[in-house]
């Protein structure tokens, strides 16, 4: 490998156009690349649209440009297979990886056909979370092509919620997070091209996912991004990208490394947690006692005043504290729905008795 990969050395880089428009954008994308080399250069060649009158890629062409720009420039090419004749065609043109898109993941027989299609041919896979939040489904796609492929790598590239605030895809960290939990080995990357949705958004999602030590990065490179025929917004330009590689901060993620300071905070973190652990059990006491009196007095188990006076306390409460307002209305929502819980499997176990 040569050229300046700063401080992402150690991590997976792929990066490269949405999707592959022309033989002359390509070539001008990956010129321009020469001197980053990144581990993969990506082009999608069948684009996902969500209307049919979008443009949805050049198709099979967009392949024999990729097999050109991997034999003149030495990069390694990826684009994205949504069916077994799309795999069937990257195969014929010795791409090097292929990656499932969100849309595709979402779908267990689409995985299933893409596995099938694999079998006895190991090429690297990248595998994007699906469109919903479902870490089950993200597995299962991951289990079923690993199943094929030795060298499977998810990539979080956003979910897709009602509400998305700034971003175009949710970013929800803690399923990464779990997710490398569940499965050690693999490698995560940070697609921040596609949460973000704008050019902008892209540097701190890449920052941040680095800062929490995501494996590798994906990351939408246009060599005149106004005028890209899809993901306009998001993809940067050559110069920011490089902006973006000699910026970033890569942290370490070697635990054998921890630093000793960290331990002493960490046992007094524990000692809180089991406090905290422990207030939890005796709340859930009271909410059975709680439930005795509803249930001896006919009262619904769920209370809307007392529960419009304890929220808006306790923010107000976290307000004064620092905390921030959303994490803690969604505690106490979540502790409010076990105790109703608790109540609930209360009322119903003395009725039975
Ligand atoms: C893409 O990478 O261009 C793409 C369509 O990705 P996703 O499946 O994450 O939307
Ligand atoms: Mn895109």
């Amino acid at each position: 490998m040569n050229g300046s990969r700063f401080g992402l050395t150690d991590r997976l880089l792929v990066a490269g156009p949405c999707a592959a428009e022309s033989r002359e954008q390509l070539r001008a994308v990956a010129s321009s690349l020469r001197d980053v080399s990144a581990d993969w250069f990506r082009a999608g060649v069948w684009k996902p649209r969500t209307r049919p009158s979008s443009f949805e890629g050049v198709g099979e062409k967009g392949l024999e440009w990729l097999a050109e720009i991997r034999k003149e420039f030495g990069l390694r090419v990826c684009t994205e297979v949504a069916s077994p004749y799309h795999v069937e065609q990257c195969l014929a043109h010795g791409l090097d990886a292929l990656w499932i898109g969100a849309r595709t993941t979402t779908n267990p027989f689409s995985v299933q056909d893409i596995a099938d299609a694999l079998r006895g041919v190991d090429i690297p896979l990248f595998v994007k979370n699906p469109l919903n939040p479902d870490l089950k489904l993200w597995i299962g796609a991951i289990e079923r092509l690993s199943a094929s492929c030795s060298e499977v790598h998810a990539v979080h590239r956003g979910f897709s919620l009602v509400d998305n605030g700034i971003y175009r895809q949710t970013p929800l960290w803690q399923l990464p997070v779990e997710l490398k939990r569940l499965m050690p080995g693999l490698k995560i990357l940070c697609d921040p091209s596609h949460i973000a949705g704008r050019r902008d958004l892209v540097f701190p999602l890449a920052q941040k996912a680095m800062r929490l030590g995501f494996d590798g990065l994906m990351i939408e490179v246009h060599d005149n991004p106004d005028a890209a025929r899809t993901d306009a917004m998001q993809q940067l330009d050559i110069s920011s990208f490089k902006r973006l590689l000699k910026d970033l901060e890569v942290s370490n993620t070697d635990e054998d490394k921890d630093d000793l300071s960290l331990e002493e905070l960490r046992g007094r973190i524990d000692d809180i947690d089991l406090q905290l652990l422990s207030l939890l059990g005796k709340r859930m006491k009271l909410s059975e006692k709680v439930a005795e009196i509803k249930r001896e007095n006919n009262m619904s188990i769920f209370r809307l005043k007392r529960w419009d006076v304890l929220l808006t306390d306790r923010m107000e409460r976290a307000e004064r504290l620092k905390l921030n307002r959303e994490f803690v209305k969604d505690l106490f929502e979540l502790i409010h729905e076990q105790s109703m819980e608790v109540q609930d499997r209360f009322i119903g176990g003395m009725e039975k008795n």
